[in-house]
This record gives structure tokens, sequence and C-alpha cells, in this order.
């Protein structure tokens, strides 16, 4: 826990969020300046920077974040999403705790 990271406050409930999956490791939630008609975020429990702080002790969490977006996205009712994880202030991060966007719905997306 990290006491000025916004997400470990969402973890601890200490800030509120559209949360809508929860287990010992990981949460979701819808994120607050949605992208997308369907736009959430899949974050671990832990505080962890970024992807660059990662190593091989994080590798089976990084694995299950993965799996899990596709089964929350169509729990969601989604038939295609975007994953997007911004890496440091120059990969457009803003929240320094690990996270992974998933975004979908309505129009197909365009080719980045
Ligand atoms: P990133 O640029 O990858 O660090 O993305 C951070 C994301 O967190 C942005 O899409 C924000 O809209 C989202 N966000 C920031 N604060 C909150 C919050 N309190 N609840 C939900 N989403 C948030
Ligand atoms: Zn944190």
């Amino acid at each position: 826990m990290s006491s000025d990271c916004i997400f470990c406050k969402i973890v601890s409930n200490d800030i509120p969020a559209k949360k809508f999956y929860e287990d010992e490791e990981v949460i979701a939630f819808h994120d607050i300046r949605p992208i997308a008609p369907v736009h959430f975020l899949i974050v671990p429990k832990g505080h962890v920077e970024s992807l660059a702080g990662c190593d091989a002790s994080h590798q089976a969490l990084l694995g299950k974040i993965l799996l899990l977006a596709p089964k929350l996205a169509t729990q969601l009712g989604l038939k295609g999403f975007r994953t997007m994880i911004n890496t440091g202030r120059e990969g457009g991060q803003e929240v320094f705790h690990i996270h992974v966007h998933v975004f979908g719905g309505g129009e197909t997306l365009p080719k980045t």
C-alpha cells in the first residue's frame, strides 16, 4: 500500500469506484473518464508502479490480469476490445500503480 496512491485507496475502499470484480489479488472498476462506451481498468491489489517495475515475480499476476480481460469484457457485453498499458510518463501513464485498460463497445475502434 502506497499512502498517496489513488489506486491503493480504491483497493482499500478509502475512495469510491465503480468496482465490478474483486478477488484476492486484483480488482476491476470502470474508468472515471471513459474513452469508449465501456472502459474499465484491471488493477493488482499490491502496489507496483508500472510494467517497467515488474520482474519475474510478477509473471503469474500479469498473466492472470491478461486472462481476466476477455472474461470481464464478455461479462460486460463486449464482442471485441482493446487493451492498453501506459508505462512511464512518456508512455502516457498518469497513475503510477500498474493497470490494464480494457475498452470497447459501439463503433469499431480505429486502427492505431
Ligand atoms: P493512465 O494514463 O494509464 O495512468 O490511466 C489512468 C486512468 O485512471 C485514466 O484513464 C483515468 O481516467 C483513470 N482514473 C483516475 N482516477 C480514477 C478514479 N478515481 N476512478 C476511476 N478511474 C480513475
Ligand atoms: Zn498503489
